[in-house]
């Protein structure tokens, strides 16, 4: 059903969509998801600046991008940047000189906790970490794991870190012991750590621009800053000569193949041994982004609210489910048909922002305990590219890497064949 008609005197007059509070016909039932006709290379690549986009076009043809439409969530997320002075001078290789700076806290914390992130870049590459934090005081733990790692990754040995003041950078035992110099700026001269703050300020803005795309609840940040890092990583910069930090670092291209835009809807198969004829064959899920060091996507079951990783997926990269539930709301003005993400016993949040908050509780309550994907989803341990990204639909999917719709409090499957990536002191 379309429309209602009325007919007077031979001529039909359409009356439009038949919105009453409990229609069956409403535009939520029909479309129930939103669709929108967007740029997809530049939702995929975090909506980078046209003349950065411009040059991936050229460098990758099988990118395409108009480059020229208004984009709402390109005003929304960067139009107010902070001046930063130019920093073009680089160091001669990787890790001479690596800066760091913490992030935080934020109001909302993420979905797993976190209210800050270490961040940590290369200033040869300009290759950029984060490690998602619960608190300032694993920024010791941290700082020496990544040291070990750059040593066995990259048999690279750190020169030199750079820091403002902030006392957690305070670790000379640990330089001494792996001969690193220390240098930090001086108090309140934030220029001289200036690489990391524009880092900083490239996150953040990529990180809005995902979230505000998505219209996803402000607690999934841990995942949009993660992926936004993963898509900086990729991204030329003027500052290498129109290079990205993986090419400078891994000394290839990247692929930007597997990219899809963050918080689409997606549908992922489910696992032959675990259902019946008659279960059904796929979840409906929302992408969340990548994890390094495992072939899959990052994915958030819409219905069971479990976050999982998956091969097996189709994307729908025009159709964000979190709009159809700020939508559903605002057109039906209550969300009885809004299924999507709520579970019977649910209550009526009369507006989105109580819907997403309620998503939002029942994801702290169910997913802090028993989450089983590590919380620092970072590039640390990617040093090939192509072992790390996943593919479409692939059939030889690894079936650890699923998990069955039951919650079961256990450690994940997926994890004993990774364990040499998954570095539990690497994880915040
Ligand atoms: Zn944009």
């Amino acid at each position: 059903m379309i429309g209602q008609v009325d007919f007077n005197q031979g001529l039909y007059y359409l009356n439009g969509f038949p919105i009453t509070k409990n229609s069956d016909f409403s535009p939520c039932n029909m479309l129930n998801c939103a669709k929108s006709d967007i740029d997809t290379w530049h939702y995929r690549l975090g909506h980078p600046a046209r003349r950065i986009t411009e040059h991936i076009c050229k460098a990758f043809p099988y990118v395409q991008s108009k480059c020229s439409d208004v984009c709402d969530v390109c005003h929304l997320s960067k139009q107010h940047k902070l001046p930063f002075c130019k920093s073009d001078t680089v160091s001669d290789s990787c890790f001479d000189l690596v800066h760091l700076d913490i992030w935080g806290p934020i109001s909302i914390p993420s979905i797993h906790g976190h209210k800050y992130f270490l961040t940590v870049v290369d200033d040869h590459s300009r290759h950029t970490w984060i490690f998602l934090m619960q608190a300032k005081s694993e920024t010791r733990k941290l700082i020496q794991n990544f040291i070990i790692h750059i040593k066995n990754q990259f048999d690279k040995t750190i020169k030199c870190f750079r820091s403002d003041n902030g006392p957690e950078f305070n670790c000379v035992d640990i330089y001494d012991t792996y001969g690193i110099t220390y240098q930090k700026s001086c108090v309140e001269t934030p220029q001289q750590n200036s690489v990391v703050e524009r880092k900083h300020q490239h996150i953040l803005n990529v990180t809005r621009s995902l979230l505000f795309q998505s219209n996803m609840p402000k607690a999934y940040w841990c995942y949009a800053a993660t992926h936004a890092i993963h898509i900086i990583n990729r991204l030329p910069t003027a500052v290498l000569n129109n290079k990205c930090p993986y090419e400078i670092l891994y000394k290839k291209p990247p692929t930007f193949l597997n990219l899809k835009v963050f918080g689409t809807l997606c549908f992922a198969s489910t696992l032959d041994n675990n259902r019946t004829k008659l279960d059904p064959r796929a979840r409906k899920c929302v992408f969340l982004g990548f994890k390094t060091g495992i072939k899959g996507y990052v994915l958030l079951d819409t219905l069971s609210r479990e976050i999982f990783i998956t091969r097996n997926v189709i994307f729908y990269e025009n159709i964000f489910p979190f709009k159809a539930v700020e939508q559903c709301i605002q057109t039906n003005g209550d969300h009885h048909d809004s299924d999507f993400l709520l579970k019977e016993g649910d209550h009526s949040p009369n507006n989105s922002k109580d819907l997403q908050q309620t998503f939002l509780r029942k994801n702290i309550e169910d997913n802090i305990e028993t989450e089983s994907i590590p919380d620092s989803v970072s590039d640390i341990s990617s040093t090939n590219e192509d072992n790390d990204q996943p593919s479409d639909n692939s059939q030889g999917s690894r079936d650890t890497n699923l998990r069955r719709s039951e919650r079961q409090r256990k450690a994940p499957l997926y994890l004993k064949d990774y364990i040499h990536q998954v570095n539990n002191s690497m994880k915040p």
